[in-house]
C-alpha cells in the first residue's frame, strides 16, 4: 500500500443559478481536467457554496423537469429542500440528510427551498451530484432512498466523526444503496483531527472542504470551497483539519462505458438520448404538478 497523490486543489468557480434557489459552483464538468468521465462515476458536482436567501412566501428553486440514466444525490448542509417526482418519491431534508434519488429509466421532478424554511430565509449550503447508472441498469426502476443524518452509519475517530452516506469505513457500511461501488462520507473534523482514508488506486477519489480548511497529506492546503482532486496511484492518504472543519470525501469504481450526455439525459449512445427526447414528449416519464 502507498500513498495516493494528490492531483491538484481548485478553487470555486463564478457561481451561476440553477433555477433561481441553486447559487452553484460546478467542479464536475468544469475544465479540461475534470471531464465527466475523471470522476466517473460521479459525472456532475455542483456546489452551492454558503449563501444567504432573503425571507420568500413562494419557495426557490427549480420547477418540473426530467432525468434518466443516472442518479441524483443531494446532500444538505444548510437549509431544507423539498423533493417530489413523478414515481412518488418525496421528502424534505434538512442539515446533515441526503436524498438520493434514482432517475434511471425516468423520472419528472422538482426541486424547492421548504416551504417554512423559505419563508424565514437564512443560510443555504448544498451538494448535488449526479451518479452513473451502468448501461444494463439505465432503464431500471426509478427509486428514492431518504437518508436521514440520524440514521446514518457513523464512526468515531479521534477528535472527529465520519458519517458514511455509502460505501463503508473501517468495515462499517453506510446506508445508500449504491449500484456500482461508492464510497461517500463526510467528514467531521475539530481542529488538529487527522482522518486517514484507502481507497484501490483506480478509484476516483477526491474531496471538497464543506467547512473550514484541511491540509491533504501534510502538504496540501486545502481552504474552504476548495476541491481536491486525488490521483490515480496509490490508495492511502491523510487529511488534517487546520481548524473544525466539515469535509465530504467521494470514491468510486470508474464504470469505464462511453457517456453521450444532453441536458437532463444521460446515456452510452446518441440514439438513446433520441429515445429519451421522444418518451419525454409521449408523457412517457409520468406526471407530476408543477
Ligand atoms: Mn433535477
Amino acid at each position: 500500500m502507498s500513498i495516493k497523490s494528490v492531483e491538484f486543489v481548485m478553487s470555486p468557480s463564478e457561481p451561476h443559478f440553477v433555477g433561481d434557489g441553486f447559487r452553484v459552483h460546478t467542479f464536475i464538468p468544469s475544465s479540461y481536467r475534470l471531464d465527466m468521465h475523471r470522476m466517473d462515476p460521479i459525472i456532475m458536482m455542483d456546489y452551492n457554496s454558503k449563501h444567504y436567501f432573503e425571507p420568500s412566501n413562494t419557495p426557490k428553486g427549480v420547477g418540473v423537469h426530467p432525468h434518466r440514466g443516472f442518479e441524483t444525490v443531494t446532500i444538505a448542509y444548510k437549509g431544507k429542500v423539498e423533493h417530489h417526482d413523478s414515481s412518488g418519491g418525496g421528502g424534505i431534508i434538512g442539515e446533515g440528510d441526503v436524498q438520493w434519488m434514482t432517475a434511471a429509466s425516468g423520472v419528472l421532478h422538482k426541486e424547492f427551498h421548504e416551504k417554512e424554511w423559505s419563508k424565514k430565509g437564512g443560510e443555504f449550503q448544498m451538494v448535488q451530484l449526479w451518479v452513473n447508472l451502468p448501461a444494463k441498469d439505465k432503464m431500471s426502476a426509478p427509486k428514492y432512498q431518504s437518508i436521514e443524518n440520524t440514521s446514518m452509519s457513523k464512526v468515531n475517530i479521534e477528535n472527529g466523526i465520519i458519517e458514511i452516506i455509502a460505501g463503508e469505513y473501517q468495515g462499517i457500511k453506510g446506508t445508500a444503496n449504491t449500484f456500482t461501488p461508492l464510497h461517500l462520507y463526510n467528514a467531521r473534523l475539530k481542529q488538529g483531527a487527522n482522518a486517514h482514508f484507502s481507497f484501490p488506486a483506480h478509484y476516483n477519489t477526491a474531496l471538497l472542504v464543506i467547512e473550514g480548511s484541511i491540509i491533504v497529506n501534510n502538504e496540501h492546503k486545502a481552504p474552504l470551497d476548495h476541491f481536491v482532486l486525488m490521483g490515480n496511484v496509490g490508495e492511502n492518504f491523510e487529511i488534517t483539519a487546520q481548524e473544525d472543519s466539515v469535509v465530504l470525501v467521494l470514491s468510486g469504481e470508474p464504470i469505464n462505458e462511453t457517456i453521450v450526455a444532453h441536458g437532463p439525459f444521460v446515456m452510452n449512445t446518441k440514439q438513446e438520448i433520441i429515445e429519451a427526447f421522444n418518451d419525454f414528449n409521449q408523457g412517457k416519464f409520468g406526471y407530476l404538478e408543477d
